[in-house]
């Protein structure tokens, strides 16, 4: 039986971006890159550089709003903007909402209305969409669901090194967590945040990256303190980690385990002289990622020790990529079209690294 053009056309998800900002870029050009998925429209709520960049890229573009003044301005720029948030949820199967922390519910509502799938980012409390998404963690649980949250950053990290270690031990006992954030102060593109010239403990202790950890992996026991320091590049982890009596592991073991895991990188400092989070950034532009972006998370051979059943190691977060990827699992797990997480990441990553030339 031969395919009507139709009947191809249906198997390809559409997907529309909402905020085209930091996340919604990249989250657009990760599903563009996609052969199962397409992008239908994205939305900026006024006309910027950032509505030029859609136009080149071939993204229909949409105003944020529905209001008719909101949408002539884009014209008025000389943008064609195809219509308000309504008509592009009209020829979507799910919406990426990348709008900034907390302005999702109002958002959620209009998906809802729409009979859309959404799915959030991090900056959005787990109590809005009853569902978070990494991967690693709980592809499976996520299968069909109508509306998610991909994890901040910070937990995605987290999630990358932790769930395989307790994967390879939850038959032995539980393991607990201590970890420390040490967070970049601003992305790059950010003008108005800091400290510039200080070290900025989070004062909400512990810090929500732990809880929020075991919304994806609730039999991982963390907890976690942050602190903002004057960098824009990444984010550090400083992590301490308790095994079960009789966990069976070694350093060597641990470092095989990330070494098959998908999405980390494990290199040794002082054999690469990538000791900084500034040469492993500089790594990733080397390698010729778009925005000199890097997806996985990067742990230091050298830095990784198991004393009997304590291990401690530090890893580097690329804080605006390392959740992109996973966005575009999220969409095959709500839209039922990959139900192995290791071969839709394995499927993700490949277009991504031919789109992005590595
Ligand atoms: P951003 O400010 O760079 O981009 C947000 C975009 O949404 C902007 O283009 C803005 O104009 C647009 N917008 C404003 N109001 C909107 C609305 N009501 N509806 C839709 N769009 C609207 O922000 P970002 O860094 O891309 O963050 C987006 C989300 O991703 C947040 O939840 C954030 O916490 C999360 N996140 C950010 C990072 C990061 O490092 N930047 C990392 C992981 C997760």
């Amino acid at each position: 039986m031969s395919f009507s053009e139709g009947s191809l056309k249906q198997m390809v998800t559409r997907v529309a971006i909402n905020g085209f900002g930091t996340i919604g870029k990249r989250v657009a050009d990760a599903v563009d890159a996609q052969d199962d998925m397409e992008i239908v429209g994205v939305t900026k709520t006024r006309p910027s550089f950032g509505c030029e960049l859609a136009v080149r890229k071939g993204y229909p573009l949409f105003c944020t709003f529905d209001g008719e003044e909101k949408i002539a301005a884009f014209s008025d720029a000389g943008y064609d903007c195809k219509g308000g948030l309504s008509d592009l949820l009209a020829i979507c199967d799910v919406i990426v909402d990348c709008s900034p922390g907390k302005v999702g519910s109002e958002n959620l509502e209009k998906y809802r209305n729409a009979g859309v799938k959404s799915i959030f980012q991090g900056g959005e409390k787990h109590a809005l969409t009853e569902k978070s998404y990494t991967s690693s963690a709980n592809h499976s649980e996520n299968w069909g669901v109508d509306c998610t949250r991909v994890v901040s950053c910070n937990t995605t990290g987290l999630s990358r090194t932790l769930v395989p270690i307790y994967d390879a031990v939850k038959e032995t006992g539980k393991i607990s967590v201590n970890s420390v954030m040490i967070r970049r102060a601003a992305d790059p593109g950010d003008s108005s945040k800091g400290p510039i010239n200080a070290i900025k403990p989070v004062l909400k202790v512990p810090s929500h990256h732990g809880p929020d950890l075991m919304t994806v992996k609730p039999e991982i026991d963390i907890t976690s303190l942050a602190v903002a320091v004057p960098t824009t590049i990444m984010h550090l982890h400083a992590i301490t980690l308790t095994l079960p009596s009789g966990h069976g592991l070694s350093t060597e073991k641990v470092l095989e385990i990330w070494g098959n895991t998908p999405r980390v990188i494990v290199m040794n400092g002082s054999k690469t002289r990538i000791t900084s989070t500034a040469e492993v950034m500089e790594l990733a532009r080397d390698i010729g990622r778009k925005w000199g972006d890097l997806h996985e998370i990067f742990v230091w051979e050298d830095g990784v020790s198991l004393q009997e059943d304590t291990l401690y190691y530090f890893q580097a977060i690329h804080q605006e990529s390392d959740v992109i990827p996973e966005n575009v699992d999220a969409i095959r797990a709500m839209m039922q079209t990959e139900e192995n997480w290791k071969a839709s990441v394995e499927k993700t990553d490949k277009a991504i690294s031919t789109y992005y030339g590595i």
